[in-house]
C-alpha cells in the first residue's frame, strides 16, 4: 500500500500519464481512502490548469519546472 508520501512523490508521473498501470491502481486505491491525497491531487491539477491558461506569454520552461519542483517538495 502506498503512503501519502509515495503519492505526493509520484503525482507528477500520474498526472502526466507516465505511471505504469500497476502503480496507477495502487495510487487509485490510496486516493479512494485518503481525502488528503485527493485534495493534493486536485490542487496539483488546478496548478497545471492555471499555468496552461496563462495568456500570450507562457512562463519559460525554467519557471514551470521551478513551480513543479516546489509543488513536489511541499509537505502534504
Ligand atoms: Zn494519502
Amino acid at each position: 500500500m502506498l503512503s501519502c508520501r509515495d503519492v505526493t512523490e509520484r503525482v507528477t508521473d500520474y498526472v502526466e500519464g507516465a505511471m505504469p498501470f500497476g502503480q496507477r491502481v495502487s495510487l487509485w486505491m490510496h486516493l479512494a481512502m485518503c481525502r488528503h491525497c485527493r485534495a493534493y491531487l486536485q490542487q496539483y491539477r488546478d496548478t497545471i490548469a492555471i499555468m496552461n491558461q496563462l495568456p500570450d506569454e507562457p512562463p519559460p520552461p525554467e519557471c514551470r519546472d521551478e513551480l513543479l519542483r516546489r509543488f513536489r517538495d511541499r509537505k502534504p
